[in-house]
């Protein structure tokens, strides 16, 4: 491999790491209850085989470059991340920081499968600079 390839192969793992953070995951134990998804502040869950958007709740708009580098279209609908139970969208989840003091899907959660990726963990001034980047009239 020379040079370039290295440094394009270091590039994609870069990206790929940035895109695999994850603030906080439902595990498969999910019943599908709904309990959950009303009570996100940036509309970060949805229910299985639902399409999201990154402006459902926030104030993205058109075309634009999220803190972690990826350009998307904020109006676009996207796939599914499950199809079987709901799920949590990790661009779009802060941790509820900025808005509470703690997960607000994990504080209604009647089986405690709203649970932190432990193998992946953002700070919290990156959470903050989300949630400020989706929400910056609060
Ligand atoms: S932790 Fe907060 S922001 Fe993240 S999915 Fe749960 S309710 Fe939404
Ligand atoms: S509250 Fe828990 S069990 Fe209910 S839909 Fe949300 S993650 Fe699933």
């Amino acid at each position: 491999m020379n040079c370039f390839g290295f440094t394009f192969a270091a590039a994609n793992l870069s990206k790929l790491k940035i895109k695999i953070v994850m603030a906080i995951i439902i595990t498969d134990e999910c019943i599908n209850c709904g309990a959950c998804e009303p009570e996100c502040p940036n509309t970060a869950i949805y229910e299985g085989a639902d399409d999201w958007r990154y402006n459902d709740g926030t104030s993205l708009d058109g075309n634009v470059v999220l803190p972690n580098g990826k350009a998307v279209d904020a109006d676009e609908a996207q796939e599914p991340i499950s199809d079987e139970i709901y799920y949590i969208v990790p661009d779009k989840c802060t941790e509820c920081k900025g808005f509470h003091e703690e997960p607000q899907c994990a504080a209604v959660c009647p089986v405690d499968c709203c649970v932190p990726d432990e193998d992946v963990v953002e700070t919290e001034d990156e959470l903050l600079g989300k949630q400020r980047f989706m929400h910056p009239e609060d």
